[in-house]
């Protein structure tokens, strides 16, 4: 284990890693990153592969806060999460809610390729898994268009939803969805920068919208993002390790209202974690708490950090210019 290092030395430190997903996720089968380990802690660096370094910026500075600064006192000791069933078949589907010991459960619907029987006959297995108290979310990652969406969602509403999230692609047909259901509707791929919340709230085009640590900049950050949006916040993670995790868990930990279960149970995405106490739900919740990186886990599946090293200096370079972000420190 390395010690605390200040300042830019513990970027220069930051250690690179390679995780593979169990099933592709935006097109990827393994998630990579970089640690880094300040007075405060471990935090994680872990843009996608086709973010510039303006866009890497915010992402530096989530793992800047993590490692130098902490987070915001908690106001709640655990985070109610949901379980996630991808586009499975209803026996699979009923199997995973089953499993995963949650209250929620969110629904993959849309899937390209398959015919909204599928949709509703997978909606329908979790519904019987979860029991008429539990609480179902689906989600079409935009995939739909307006007519589309009206007619499933009230479809799907036979079982029973908590809410609808990102069923079209822009803010326009999310406004109109929301207009001609009863549903309410969540913004997640809507949602990539700070000033996009606003926009959601302005457009009338979400009732909640899902916020991510790290594209947003931070704990802090993503803290007055909800606060000026003033919409319910679902807390989501960017498929991290438990140290980025831990960031997500930090965020829902802090607000003030936290209405709906969040989408931070997403470790059992990854093959293996850099802790040898991963951040996995008990009983439907994730506790908060800091996430210590284990020497051996790490090593299992680290990588050369050169390019990892350079991403997080452009990113604190380009930090100069982005409004809100810190620079070089
Ligand atoms: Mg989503």
């Amino acid at each position: 284990m390395t010690g605390a290092e200040p300042g830019p030395a513990a970027s220069a430190a930051g250690r690179a890693f390679s995780v593979g997903l169990r099933n592709r996720f935006r097109g990827i089968t393994v998630r990579e990153g970089m640690l880094v380990r300040g007075p405060a802690g471990w935090g994680e660096f872990s843009p996608f592969a086709e973010y510039g370094p303006r866009e890497c910026a915010r992402w530096w500075a989530a793992c800047h806060e993590a490692a130098h600064q902490g987070w915001p006192a908690p106001v709640r000791d655990r985070v109610p999460v949901n379980v996630t069933v991808p586009a499975v078949d209803p026996d699979r589907a009923h199997a995973i809610v089953a499993a995963g010991g949650c209250a929620t459960a969110k629904v993959k619907v849309a899937e390209r390729g398959q015919d909204p029987a599928e949709d509703l006959a997978r909606v329908e297995a979790v519904r019987d898994a979860l029991g008429p108290s539990g609480l179902l979310r689906v989600d079409a990652n935009g995939a739909w268009d307006v007519d589309t969406a009206v007619r499933m969602v009230r479809a799907l509403d036979r079982f029973g939803l908590e809410y609808v999230e990102q069923p079209c692609a822009t803010l326009d047909e999310l406004a109109a969805v929301r207009r001609r259901v009863g549903v309410p509707v969540a913004a997640d791929e809507s949602v990539r920068r700070a000033e996009d919340p606003l926009r959601v709230r302005a457009a009338g085009a979400a009732d909640i919208v899902v916020l991510k640590v790290q594209p947003l900049g931070g704990v802090r950050a993503a803290l007055r993002v909800a606060e000026a949006c003033g919409l319910p916040v679902v807390v989501s993670s960017a498929v991290e390790t438990s140290v980025g995790l831990a960031a997500g868990v930090a965020l829902a930990a802090a607000l003030p209202e936290l209405p709906h279960a969040c989408g931070l149970a997403t470790m059992q995405m990854l093959t293996a974690d850099v802790t040898a106490d991963p951040l996995l739900p008990e009983d439907g919740f994730l506790p908060v708490r800091r996430v210590e990186v284990d020497e051996a886990s790490l090593r299992a599946v680290e990588v050369d950090p050169a390019g990892w090293r350079a991403r997080a200096a452009a990113a604190r370079a380009a930090a100069e210019g982005v409004p809100g972000a810190p620079g070089a420190g």
